[in-house]
């Protein structure tokens, strides 16, 4: 016998992953220059070479054999100590080592602070458009996921829409700027409402509810976005950082949970996220990349390619007459479906080889997501396609 639920979780693959694996195939039939793959968030652009520089440096030192070792779960002295600096340099948020928990990437983040904020009854808001897996996370946890509908006009978070969401057993809400699908950076306004409505909330609920700001495309902003530092606007916020998009890194696995000191229940929060992580069976992040981290904390990605395929993507569909929000971060961009449901959108594209994301797992069911980490030639060469599509 298997446990039906997670038999149901591991056969229904994603809409992503239905469609880029979709790609694949259909790229070894007809060659992957004739596919036009906007389906994932795989980045377009490579690791920066001080990245590997220093990991071919690591590997080649005559002590290699320690950064293949085990560290201490929650990450090596000198990896924590490098981002803490990073982050005490940038935003002045007093953060330490100790504040730190290195993990295999955003995903076992947020796995792992659930967790540690589950209790009986346990509900967790989370505002659409948001990335799928956080009701997969949620459930893991055993907590009950509350949705917040998107405002489509701007994919903006609106604080007089999270209150309805509110009720005594909210633990946690969570935050997702520059967002994935939509790439709208929230702005400063509207994060410092919903610090003011979170606190009025905790203190008449009795207990904190926890803001945690999953931040893996923090660094992929244009048009000098502001991207707000969380901690900073509010008191009980947990950052999820991950460094697979900012450092091109996704199969490598890296990225951290950082509790500011001064959050409620801090030393107990740290705690329970590093049970967490022990029941979950993921501590230790891969040595090799620690020891990286350690050396290229201060690295920062280089986004003109994202940019240019963003602005390239944005004009052209608002001229072919698409309804899209110009987005200002990550590389995402999302369009309303103009005729018929964004599955059957996504499938009369699919018969171009055009592969867009109808967004109903996303929370965002008339919408499609447009990865635009993709190469320049994929963007050129597929617009005579969305303009057909649009046309037809
Ligand atoms: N959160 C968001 C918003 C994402 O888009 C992703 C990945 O695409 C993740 C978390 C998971 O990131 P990671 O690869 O670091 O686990």
């Amino acid at each position: 016998m298997v446990n039906e639920e997670k038999r149901k979780l591991g056969t229904n693959r994603s809409c992503i992953r239905d469609l880029f694996e979709y790609g694949m195939k259909k790229a070894a039939e007809i060659g992957r220059e004739n596919v036009f793959d906007f389906s994932i968030g795989n980045p377009s652009v490579p690791a920066p070479r001080g990245v590997n520089d220093t990991i071919a440096a690591l590997v080649a030192a005559p002590d290699a054999q320690r950064v293949h070792g085990y560290t201490s779960a929650a990450g090596a002295p000198d990896a924590r100590e490098a981002i803490a600096k990073d982050l005490g340099d940038r935003f002045a948020c007093g953060a330490r080592a100790q504040d730190l928990f290195l993990t295999c990437g955003a995903a076992p983040a947020l796995t792992a602070v659930l967790a540690a904020l589950c209790v009986e009854g346990a509900e967790v808001v989370i505002h659409a458009p948001f990335f799928p897996e956080y009701t997969v996370f949620a459930a893991g946890a055993g907590m009950k996921s509350v949705i917040v509908p998107a405002d489509t006009a701007d994919f903006q978070l609106h604080a007089e829409a999270t209150a309805k969401a509110l009720t005594p057993h909210t633990q946690a809400v969570i935050v997702n700027s520059p967002n994935n699908p939509s790439g709208v950076v929230y702005s400063r306004e509207s994060l410092e409402s919903l610090a003011a409505l979170l606190e009025e909330k905790s203190r008449e609920f009795g207990h904190p509810i926890y803001l945690i700001s999953d931040e893996p495309y923090r660094e992929l902003v244009y048009d000098g976005a502001e991207v707000s530092f969380v901690p900073l606007l509010y008191r009980n916020s947990i950052v999820c950082y991950s460094y697979s998009k900012s450092l091109s890194l996704p199969g490598e696995r890296l990225g951290y949970i950082y509790v500011p000191r001064q959050a409620d229940d801090a030393e107990a929060l740290m705690a329970a996220i590093a049970g967490a992580a022990r029941a979950q069976g993921h501590v230790c992040a891969p040595s090799l990349l620690q020891q990286m981290i350690a050396r290229c904390a201060t690295l920062r990605p280089d986004v003109e390619a994202y940019d240019r395929n963003r602005r390239a993507l944005y004009e052209a569909l608002t001229e072919y007459g698409y309804e899209c929000v110009r987005p200002q971060g990550a590389f995402y961009l999302m369009i309303r479906s103009p005729r018929g449901s964004a599955k059957e959108f996504s499938d009369r594209a699919r018969e171009k080889n055009l592969l867009i994301v109808p967004c109903g797992d996303f929370g965002c069911p008339d919408h499609l997501r447009i990865g635009t980490c993709v190469s320049w030639d994929t963007v050129q060469r597929s617009l005579p396609v969305f303009r057909e599509l649009i046309e037809a």
